[in-house]
């Protein structure tokens, strides 16, 4: 009697202690997902949250592979990412997707959080880099306004992790979370651009030419490549609007900034500076190399045919000023560096205007941290 009272008593006990644990489980788990969560609220780019679903979520869950999928239907989210989604190994983990056609064929009609066991036809696709064989999976669609915006996707090697009968609700919450960040996150990059991009043209704006002038001249120093800036003034413009109007004159704004930015490289920055003036600024770009591109946008423009909004044929020049940094690490701030580098290209500029117009005139400085008095302004 007094054994089998001692065994019910033990068993009590056992049962007592396995929910016990799994309660602390459950409440270590939930505490990790407010943490989680907490951190996707507060993401303060599209960048990060990128990287917060597809790194810290599978390293706080432990979840052996973890991947997303963002319908981009312009290629804003491609644009806004850049060259990090290339550079950084964490984001191959993504895949822009111009329609929601194929996350549509993972969840049918039911767009819920779908459990089950890993199938290599169905799902292999979705976890291209999984370090492991998976035995269950868990697809979880993002919906925005009754839309489907993406879809994350876990997998695991344990056939018991994600199972069909699973509750779902904390994973419904979970996207739900996700999907409101994503929105927010793509709303929040899209006020960037607006403030930095310029309204009738499309290029960036002064604001932005500045700030990207810091990081290019940090760069250019620390790695010791050359740093090419670029002054592209239109030739009697004014005579343009006189005759043709402001219409005509802000057309012919929109196609000169288009042609030059068709002539740069990826890496290139081109700016609306102020009124008919741009600037671009070229990484890695000699003085020769530098000439050549600003030539080709110089011979382009004068090439293309335009026309006035009444229908007139418009001839359209160009001038451009050059100057490049030669960089070499110093101690001098960046701020007056960069005013130097400007200075020079607008110098070289009013050179080429006073030379006659429709032409490429450079500065050579070879030692601009100095800030020597800028003189002797040579001919291309
Ligand atoms: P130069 O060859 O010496 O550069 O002569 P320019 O006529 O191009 O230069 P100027 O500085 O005399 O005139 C620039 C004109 O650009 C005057 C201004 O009204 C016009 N402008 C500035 N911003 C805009 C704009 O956004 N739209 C239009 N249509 N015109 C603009
Ligand atoms: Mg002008
Ligand atoms: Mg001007």
């Amino acid at each position: 009697m007094a054994t089998d009272l001692q065994a019910e008593n033990q068993a009590l006990r056992q049962r007592l202690d396995a929910i016990l644990r799994e309660a602390r489980a459950n409440e270590l788990k939930m505490q990790r997902f407010e943490q989680v969560e907490h951190r996707l609220i507060s993401a303060r780019s599209m960048s990060d949250l990128v990287n917060l679903l597809l790194d810290e979520y599978r390293n706080a869950f432990a979840i052996d592979a973890v991947s997303l999928i963002l319908v981009d239907h312009d290629q804003e989210v491609s644009r806004i990412l850049g060259s990090e989604r290339a550079e950084d190994a964490r984001m191959q983990a993504l895949t822009l997707v111009p329609t929601s056609a194929p996350i549509k064929a993972l969840y049918g009609d039911a767009l819920r959080p779908c459990l089950g066991p890993y199938r290599a036809v169905a799902h292999q696709h979705l976890f291209v880099g999984a370090k492991v064989p998976l035995a269950s999976v868990a697809l979880l669609p993002l919906v925005r306004h009754g839309e489907l915006i993406g879809s994350f996707h876990f997998g695991s090697s344990d056939p018991a992790r994600y199972e069909h009968h699973a509750g779902t609700r904390f994973l419904e919450r979970l996207v739900a979370v996700i999907s409101v960040c994503l929105e927010s996150a793509l709303n929040q990059e899209r006020l960037k651009q607006a403030g930095l991009t310029d309204a009738l043209t499309g290029v960036h704006n002064r604001r932005y030419f500045e700030h990207r002038c810091q990081i290019e001249i940090s760069q250019a120093r620390r790695y010791r490549h050359p740093l090419a800036c670029m002054f592209l003034d239109i030739d009697h413009f004014k005579s343009i609007n006189d005759g043709y109007g402001h219409g005509t004159g802000d057309e012919v704004l929109r196609t000169v900034g288009k042609l030059i930015l068709g002539q740069l490289r990826a890496g290139d920055t081109i700016a609306r500076y102020g009124g008919e003036e741009f600037v671009a600024l070229l990484p890695r770009a000699s003085a020769e190399h530098a000439c050549e591109i600003a030539e080709r946008i110089r011979s382009k423009i004068a090439a293309t045919p335009m026309a006035a909004l009444s229908g007139e044929a418009l001839r359209v020049t160009i001038s451009i000023g050059l100057s490049v940094l030669d960089a070499e690490p110093g101690d001098t701030p960046q701020g007056p560096v960069a005013e130097h580098l400007v200075a020079s290209a607008d110098e070289a500029l009013y050179e080429a205007k006073r030379r006659g117009r429709n032409q490429v005139v450079w500065e050579f400085e070879p030692a601009p941290v100095k800030l020597p008095v800028l003189t002797d302004v040579k001919p291309h």
